[in-house]
């Protein structure tokens, strides 16, 4: 689809959700196309365009910022090149390392990013739905519904808020919401992320909680993207529990749609699994995790669960102690650190709301 025709779509997605909504819904930077912005500067000499589109893409500063650019044309830019996402709070914790912002979208939505530096990377941890529908019963996101779906630029911009921060080398799509689940939207941000903000396809990482019709279409796309599933339990009974999109789509399914994914891309599939004590920490877990991860020949990635209503954290020590089952069995297991739990901003913490 054209630039043209996919921010038609995206506007006529928000333009409904404006009608079920509170606020009328604008557009982004991000949300305008070339040929918008060239209509924006209509009169001006042709770098104008050269020197906004550099200043939004690749420095992340707003128009009012770009100061190569005459007062009057930054005025007359102003509002419709105004960020699209509002800081409602912005919060840090592990001395700075991690930042977390509550945004409200022009149409009053709420919705989450955080950022993680580490020694060699900085990671950007992006919302692609405001709310999400799969009410995985752990998940402070899953808890509060669905609002609706963000359009690419909105995507985007969140990434463009962490860069002004830090240069980003690496973004996440685990935030709020099902980005399988708003699939044309996210295949376009993922595009864009590498082909306007340069960041290398295989530094971005969707995380699905298994819509399998959407794993098998991104298998089917050009895209040299990470893949990881929230897997969290390996019987269909427990994970029609933990989550609930499994009575859809169950583990059978789900494996096919991921053996076809590693066949196709011959990328590491990732598989994400909170670690719950009682409920899936046990050695009979260990090996129905081995028996799904086995031929996929994925890698596990532990997740401390954070503290979420009705969930209690994962004890220290815990996840450790669920890795040293996996091992004889042959299982890659990591432990993730976990960030940002005293502002919120860990796995599954992500409510929408500000919290300081
Ligand atoms: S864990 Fe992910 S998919 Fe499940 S409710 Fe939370 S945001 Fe949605």
């Amino acid at each position: 689809m054209s630039h043209n025709g996919r921010v038609a779509r995206e506007l006529s997605v928000a333009a409904t959700s404006r009608r079920e909504r509170r606020g009328p819904w604008r557009p982004g930077p991000f949300d305008r196309s070339v040929a918008e912005l060239e209509e924006l500067l209509e009169g001006e000499p042709p770098y104008r365009l050269t020197q906004l589109l550099d200043g939004l893409r690749r420095r992340s500063a707003w128009v009012t910022e770009l100061t190569e650019l005459p007062r009057a044309l930054r005025d007359r830019l102003a509002e419709p090149c105004a960020p699209g996402l509002t800081p409602l709070e912005r919060r840090s914790a592990d001395r700075g390392a991690t930042l977390k912002w509550v945004f409200a979208t022009s149409d009053g939505a709420r919705v989450e990013t955080v950022l993680m530096a580490y020694p060699r990377r900085t990671t950007v941890c992006v919302s692609t739905q405001a709310g999400c529908a799969m009410g995985c019963p752990f998940c402070a996101t899953g808890q509060g519904g669905f609002v609706r779906h963000l359009t690419s630029g909105e995507i985007l911009e969140q990434v463009a808020w962490a860069r002004r921060e830090r240069p980003v080398t690496h973004v996440v799509m685990m935030g709020m919401g099902e980005p399988l689940a708003n699939y044309g939207r996210t295949v376009s941000a993922l595009r864009r992320l590498h082909q306007e903000l340069g960041i290398s396809a295989r530094r971005l990482t969707v995380s699905t909680v298994g819509i399998v019709p959407g794993i098998r279409r991104l298998a089917a796309e050009d895209l040299p993207v990470n893949l990881a599933v929230s897997l969290h339990a390996a019987n269909d009974a427990l994970r029609d529990r933990l989550v609930p999109i499994n009575r859809r789509w169950p583990l059978s399914a789900l494996a096919e749609a991921c053996a076809e994914w590693t066949a196709r891309t011959r990328r590491r599939l990732s598989l994400e699994w909170a670690v719950i004590a009682g409920v899936n920490d046990r050695p009979s877990d260990a090996q129905e995790l081995a028996r799904f991860a086995h031929p996929l020949r994925a890698h596990v990635n532990l997740i401390p669960l954070n503290e979420t209503p009705g969930f209690r954290p994962t004890a220290p020590g815990l996840a450790e102690r669920f890795a040293a089952l996996l091992a004889p069995l042959g299982v890659n297991a990591t432990v993730r650190e976990t960030r940002g739990r005293q502002i919120a901003a860990a796995c599954g913490q992500l409510a929408g709301q500000p919290t300081g």
